[in-house]
Formats: C-alpha cells, structure tokens, sequence
C-alpha cells in the first residue's frame, strides 16, 4: 500500500498558509529519511522560461519551502534540471526562484553529465543525469499540466528532466512515435531514479494544450505528496475524473507491477473535478501496421502554427528532434512527412504559438471507424 497526502492551499500561493502544508508533508511522508549533510537534489518541473502565471513551471514558493524545510534538517539542497528550452539558470531567474530563495544556502547546478543506466528490456542502457542516480536524497516537485502527446505531465513525466539535454529529443525520436513505448520509457526511468519523494503542484495547475505556454492556467487549489510517484498520478486522474489508465505511464506501470489504483491510502480529502479541459489527444497510430506510416503523416494531428504569436525565435527548429520544421522568411514550415508527432515543438514554442489540429481527414477517418 502506498499513502498519498492531499492538502488544499490557497491558490494565490500564500507563504504562511503553503510553507506548513509543505513541512507537513514532509515530515509525515518522508521526514525520518533527511539526515543532516544529506545531499539532496531536487527537480521542480522546469521546462522552459516562464512566469509562475503561467503555470509552465513549479511554483517558486513550493521550491522554497521544500529548500527551507531541508536547511532546517542540516541537508544539503541542490536544485537540479536539465530544460526543454533554454538554460537551467535563465528558466529559474525568469521563473521568480532565484529571488524566491534569496539569502537560502541551496546550490544550483544544471543536470550536465550522465551515467550509463541499465533500465532493463527493450531500452537497456541509457544515460540518465549523474546527480539524479547518486543523490542521497532525491525530490521529485512536478507540475499538474497537460500534455498534448501524453494527456498529462505529472510525477512520473517530470523525471524526462533527468535525461540530459539533446539526448531527450534523441530518445522522443526514438520512443515517441509510439506513446505506449515512451509511456515505458519514462515509468523505467521513474523506477531507476526513484524519488525519495514527489509533491505535486496542483494549485495553479495547466489545463487545455499543455505543457508550454499553449496551456492554459487552471486554479485546483491543490497539492500532494507520496513516496510512491506512480500512486501521485493515478490519484490526480481520479480527483480529474478519468480512469487511471488513461495515462498510459500508470497502465504500464500497473502492468509491470507497480501500485495499482486500489492499493492506495489517500490522507485528506481528494476533490472531484468533472470539467478540466484536457487536451485532444487522437490515437498516434491505430489499425493495421502497415498503414501506420500513411496514417501518421495524413489523419493524426499535427502542429500548427500561429503566425501571428510566432517571432521566428528559433525553439521548435532547433529542438525538433526529426528536423521538420524549417524557417522560411516570415513563418516556419513543417514537413508532415517527417514529422513524428511528439509534439515536443508545441513543449519549447516561449511564445505559445504552437497547437496540435487533427486534421479533417483524421476526424473523419476515425468517425467512420468509430475510433475515440
Ligand atoms: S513557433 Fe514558437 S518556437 Fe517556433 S519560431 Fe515561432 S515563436 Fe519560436
Ligand atoms: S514538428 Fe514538432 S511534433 Fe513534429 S517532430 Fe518536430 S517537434 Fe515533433
């Protein structure tokens, strides 16, 4: 059985009403563990440059009082990520945690270098962040948001970061095309990372075309806290009302023998929602194979962009890790032939210019065969 704590918190993210929250869950969950000296590295979600308003980023005040409850112990904190878009430091300077732990003795340090990770059939070994494998401690802070390629980013999503920078896109080429086989990718990498402990930021969640600033910023006034990363996720699909298995990262992670929905304790009281928006998600591929490659490229959905919001920055062509988008003068162009749809272009866009349309072959395609 794994114990998830549900605590609600003013949704203007009040220090005084947050800060014992937070040290209570701590404490309850994991507060024998932290022992003086322990190095312990922390990874709120990160993504990319963005205010707390917009909900892309853990909340500043969330990271503080983790920091602070950890300086009271005599730990040693270290915050640690490795951005979709920009430096680690430019996403926490404009994020506001910089200023928020002003004057707090926590060291920041970009996850840089990795280690070779077996992680078991069918990836093996892969590179995941040194610092996050050799962590004494380590704290997993994600970001309620949804995500246009795998419905939401949550606990388990969070621990991507801990891949390092250019490998990501490398492994979205990989693995992303099918979202079954990235959902394994990241419930192995959860395993071996294995957070000492993952709290939730629900309060300014992300609801619509998440994760980047296409998203759309939903208060919930919540917050959780778990040993169990998995049994966080599933307990957020449930106060979302959608069947745990939905995320995929929770169906595989139950088929692998992970926590499952009815071995959970959930301490305090979990709030039902009927009328979150999540993102439209169609079927990457559906039907027979051979079809699939034909299917990806004309009936899935695809990125679209906005030419008006696009300022020609750069993000998605640099990030695109199948080289489908291409500037060309005044707006960007994308090869649908090449695209993989991972949607990764919509995560880094700063400007929010991205979305994901099904095209109406697709609508029609899956209304014939009645697809959902
Ligand atoms: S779509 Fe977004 S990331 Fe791409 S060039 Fe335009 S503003 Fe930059
Ligand atoms: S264009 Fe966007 S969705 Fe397509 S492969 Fe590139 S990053 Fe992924």
């Amino acid at each position: 059985m794994s114990t998830v704590f549900v605590r609600k918190s003013p949704t203007d993210y009040n220090y005084q009403a947050l800060k014992p929250v937070i040290f209570e869950i701590m404490d309850s969950a994991v507060g024998g563990a932290i022992q003086k000296n322990s190095r312990v590295v922390i990874k709120p979600n990160l993504l990319a440059p963005a205010t707390p308003d917009k909900a892309v980023v853990t909340h500043p005040l969330i990271v503080k009082a983790v920091v602070e409850y950890l300086l009271d112990k005599g730990a040693k904190p270290q915050i640690s990520d490795s951005p979709a878009s920009g430096s680690m430091m430019k996403v926490l300077k404009n994020s506001g945690i910089i200023n928020a732990l002003e004057g707090l003795n926590v060291e920041y340090k970009e996850f840089k270098t990795s280690i070779y990770f077996d992680i078991g059939k069918p990836f093996k070994k892969i590179s995941i962040a040194e610092d996050a494998l050799n962590a004494d401690i380590f704290i997993n802070l994600p970001k309620l948001k949804t995500h246009t390629q795998m419905l939401l980013t949550l606990g388990v999503k969070n621990l991507f970061g801990c891949i390092v920078g250019l490998k990501k896109p490398e492994w979205h080429l990989r693995a992303g095309v099918d979202r079954e086989m990235f959902a394994g990718l990241l419930v192995k990498i959860q395993k071996a990372v294995s957070p000492t402990i993952t709290i939730l930021d629900g309060i300014l969640a992300m609801e619509g075309q998440g994760p980047g600033k296409s998203g759309k910023p939903r208060k919930l006034g919540v917050v959780m806290g778990s040993k169990d990363t998995v049994a966080i996720d599933i307990v957020v699909c449930r106060m979302l009302g959608i069947k745990p298995d939905n995320l995929l990262t929770n169906k595989i992670a139950g088929e692998e023998g992970f926590i499952k929905a009815d071995e959970i304790i959930i301490n305090g009281h979990l709030p039902e929602l009927r009328d979150f928006k999540f993102p439209e998600i169609t079927p990457i591929v559906f039907g027979p194979k051979r079809a699939h490659g034909f299917m990806r490229r004309h009936l899935v959905q695809r990125p679209v962009c906005d030419n008006s919001a696009c300022k020609m920055c750069g993000g998605c062509w640099n990030y695109c890790p199948a080289r489908a988008i291409k500037p060309g003068g005044i707006k960007i162009r994308f090869d649908y032939e090449k695209c993989i749809r991972c949607y990764c272009c919509i995560e880094v866009c700063p400007h929010g210019a991205l979305s994901a349309h099904e095209t109406i072959t697709g609508k029609i395609t899956r209304k014939l065969l009645k697809i959902k």
